[in-house]
């Protein structure tokens, strides 16, 4: 059997490396567009190893990323890949706070989540000592990794178990036969491939690939930068872990936290602002057929009409760094602007729908026996190997 997959980020590469193990004679090749593996998402996020806290009892979300838990520590052991269990405290300022930590805390354990408790605020200080608030959730076990080198590793296994990945090949064109067949275009000299079986993982351009299989373009993706400050290594002891906000249910996104980080210090952030081009990095990255979908999309304008103040204060974070250290203040007082310096930023690959909403929940789909990762947000990189084993589960693949 020839099976493709687009996407060289951790989804992909941990499909394709299941797919091996489960049909060591298949003729498997992994097309990357970029030169280097995991060069989006997956190379540009914060690096936690989400212990399934938040994530509503029984979704995709919640199963996989605590599957997922387990296959990636168990994975990360086998390869002796850095994984730290630095532990998170989910940190409540006033009542209001409290009551919504109360409502995680049931989830967390409804979901399964070992060993999570609710502190008070001495116990808060014993374990972060420069946080501040009134209670918090503790989760002793949520870990620290870099998902680039789990990336990495897995795409080593691909090539050990018999499979090829090329990096430097985009796929430009998809002719669908059937049953999971296909002709796949690449863009390098016109090259056609002919596969017996597809998998599209290609993140933030999931739903142009999904319209290529003649799938439906919706949801489509909107894609949100998240922009990180560093602490400068001074301050680092100002955190000894992970330290998060309480998520109001009422905003698309988390708002800025602190994380440490496995060989990249302690980054704050990431904040949450519209990108002018799915791969929009920098401020200036401006891609005109991105930001023409994106604005023509009336989703993204149900949403911004129901978080413009969400909206306007991200943007602040993103235009000054004070702002930035005003939102991490109210959870470690101690720390100042002086204290950040410019970090890294990452694009989400989000999917909205067209009523404005944000796709929650993992989005797996199948056409003409094409399976398509629709939309695969945070905890995905936590959740992959186990989302490799729902994908390749649920079809013929299997
Ligand atoms: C700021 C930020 C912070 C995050 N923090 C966390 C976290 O702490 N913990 C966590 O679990 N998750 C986190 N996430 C989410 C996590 O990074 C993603 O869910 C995960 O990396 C998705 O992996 P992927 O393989 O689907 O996507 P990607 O890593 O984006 O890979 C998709 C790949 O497909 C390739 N591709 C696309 N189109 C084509 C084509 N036509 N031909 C060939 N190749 C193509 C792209 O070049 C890309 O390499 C975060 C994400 C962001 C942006």
């Amino acid at each position: 059997m020839r099976i493709g997959i687009v996407g060289g980020g951790i989804i992909g590469l941990a499909v394709a490396r299941e797919l091996l193990r489960r049909h060591p004679d298949s003729e498997l090749t992994v097309f990357e567009k970029e030169r280097t593996l995991g060069h989006h998402q997956t190379g540009r996020n914060s690096g936690v190893v989400h212990a399934g806290l938040y994530y509503t009892p029984g979704s995709l979300k919640a199963r996989l990323c605590r599957r997922g838990v387990g296959l990636l520590h168990a994975y990360c052991r086998e390869r002796g890949i850095r994984y730290e269990a630095c532990g998170k405290v989910v940190v409540a300022r006033d009542e209001a706070e409290l009551t919504r930590l109360r409502g995680i805390h049931e989830r967390a354990t409804a979901n399964g989540v070992p060993d999570v408790e609710l502190v008070g605020a001495d116990e808060l200080e014993r374990i972060e000592p420069h946080a501040s608030g009134i209670a918090a959730l503790h989760s002793p076990h949520t870990a620290i990794v870099d998902f680039g080198a789990v990336a990495r590793s897995l795409s080593g296994d691909v090539q050990d178990l018999g499979g090829a990945v090329r990096t430097g090949s985009e796929v430009t064109a998809i002719e669908t036969r059937g049953g999971g067949a296909a002709d796949i275009v690449l863009r390098h000299g016109q090259e056609r491939r002919r596969v017996d079986q597809l998998v599209l993982a290609g993140g933030l351009h999931s739903d142009r690939l999904a319209e290529q299989i003649g799938d439906s373009p919706e949801p489509r993706i909107v894609p949100f930068r998240g922009e990180y400050h560093r602490l400068v290594p001074a301050r680092e002891h100002l955190v000894r872990g992970l330290i998060y906000p309480v998520p109001d249910p009422g905003t698309p996104f988390l708002g800025v936290h602190l994380t440490r980080t496995v060989g990249r210090g302690v980054l704050v952030g990431p904040n949450a602002v519209l990108a002018l081009g799915r791969e929009g990095y920098r401020r200036t990255d401006l891609v005109g057929r991105d930001v023409r979908e994106t604005l023509a999309w009336p989703g993204l304008w149900r949403l911004a009409r129901r978080h413009w103040r969400v909206g306007a204060r991200e943007v602040l974070t993103s235009a000054s760094r004070q702002a930035f250290a005003t939102q991490a203040r109210q959870y470690v007082p101690a720390l100042r602007a002086r204290d950040l310096m410019p970090g890294p930023a990452g694009v989400r690959a989000q999917a909205v729908a067209r009523d404005g909403s944000l796709v929650d929940d993992f989005w797996l789909s199948s056409r003409d026996g094409v399976l398509c990762v629709r939309n695969a947000p945070s905890p995905a990189a936590t959740s992959a190997l186990a989302i490799a084993e729902e994908i390749l589960d649920r079809t013929a693949l299997s």
